[in-house]
């Protein structure tokens, strides 16, 4: 019996996204666990110097495309501070050049972060014309208690309703999440989830940050005193992937796993989930989870596994992070001789002991 199951996550999108950090800009105040200097590798600069490196960039990428005679497009991303916050005056200066360099052909989608309570009807819809394709809001999480306790200083209700207005102002919405804030525990996060996933109008993107303690910020301190501990990385990886494969579900796709990995930030950590390669670990474990449920769910009774054939994209994940799970995987019957990698987007398992062949979808 041979069965063509499809893996949940949907396919990643190659666009090339060029950012730019605007640290703290417009933030009202500090969070407790930022800092964005550390996580970005930026230092806070005038917003006129920023907005004249952005044009710098875009100017030589668009010579280049002339010169080379390329036709390459780019996604630009105003990060690291509060944009929908700053002065008119910036958010505007900011649209109007990055909407220069979509009339010449070279951008094709801008989107910006920022906070749930810092965006309303008018304002959404004011960016939305001036050229916003997207806005990303740091959620953190959707845990009336988890939010009072992290001072975030805005309410469950103000979240929901910030996500319900980017829709509502015709942008798309990216939700970014922050697991294993002081005052939540995985049960919390599991709520975050479901609650994302429940939401009327589905973001199109997620991004997962478990909460790091950072040096510098208010809960580095708060660690210090012993009033803060940080998720181990194994319940954090785990907790991700069970998180991925929901969403993923729902097609939303899910591309940001963990902070990236910035010279800065690997002095910056103090302690907490953080690691190099711990988007893999994430997306390694949300694969084994799904395909041995998958396995065991479809085996015919008294068959034994005979082949897996797996999308060729999930090749680097497979196996897991240094191979870890081999022993697991063999335990189902999983091993490195009858595993292929396909170019086609579906798994095939086979199994042998039914003569039957049959196609399922589902
Ligand atoms: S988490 Fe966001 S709002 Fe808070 S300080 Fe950092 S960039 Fe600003």
């Amino acid at each position: 019996m041979r069965c063509c199951v499809p893996y949940p996550e949907p396919e990643p999108l190659r666009q090339k996204i060029i950012p730019v950090f605007l640290p703290f800009a417009g933030c009202p105040g500090r969070c407790i666990f930022c800092a964005q200097h550390a996580q970005t590798n930026t230092p806070p600069r005038p917003l006129a110097a920023i907005l004249e490196t952005m044009v710098r960039q875009l100017e030589h990428l668009d010579a280049e495309n002339k010169r080379l005679e390329l036709s390459r497009t780019f996604d630009l991303g105003l990060y690291g501070g509060t944009f929908t916050a700053l002065d008119a005056r910036w958010m505007d200066a900011f649209l109007y050049e990055a909407m220069r360099f979509t009339a010449k052909g070279l951008l094709r989608h801008i989107r910006c972060s920022t906070r749930p309570d810092c965006v309303s009807p008018a304002l959404l819809k004011k960016l939305a014309s001036a050229g916003l394709h997207m806005v990303e809001l740091g959620v953190q999480s959707f845990d009336g208690l988890a939010l009072a306790i992290s001072g975030r200083g805005y309410s469950r209700k103000t979240a929901l309703d910030a996500c319900a207005m980017v829709r509502d102002a015709g942008l798309e919405l990216g939700v970014q999440l922050m697991p294993g804030l002081p005052g939540a525990d995985k049960e919390t996060f599991q709520r975050d989830i479901e609650t994302v996933c429940a939401l009327p109008d589905l973001p199109q993107t997620l991004r997962l940050y478990p909460c790091l303690v950072l040096e510098g910020t208010a809960l580095a301190q708060i660690w210090r005193k012993g009033g803060y501990t940080p998720w181990n990385m194994d319940d954090a990886v785990e907790a991700l992937a069970k998180a991925c494969l929901a969403v993923w579900k729902k097609h939303i796709r899910v591309i940001r796993l963990g902070v990236k990995e910035e010279e800065t930030l690997a002095r910056a950590v103090l302690a907490g989930p953080r690691h190099p390669a711990f988007g893999d670990k994430v997306r390694g474990t949300a694969l084994k989870i799904w395909l041995l449920e998958t396995v065991r769910q479809r085996k015919p009774d008294g068959a034994r596994l005979a082949m897996v054939y797996a999308p060729k994209r999930l090749q680097g994940a497979f196996w897991g992070h240094c191979r870890i799970f081999r022993d697991e995987y063999a335990a189902y019957g999983i091993r490195p001789d009858n595993v292929r990698f396909h170019a086609r987007p579906d798994f095939a398992i086979e199994y042998t002991g039914d003569s039957q062949r049959r196609s399922v979808n589902g």
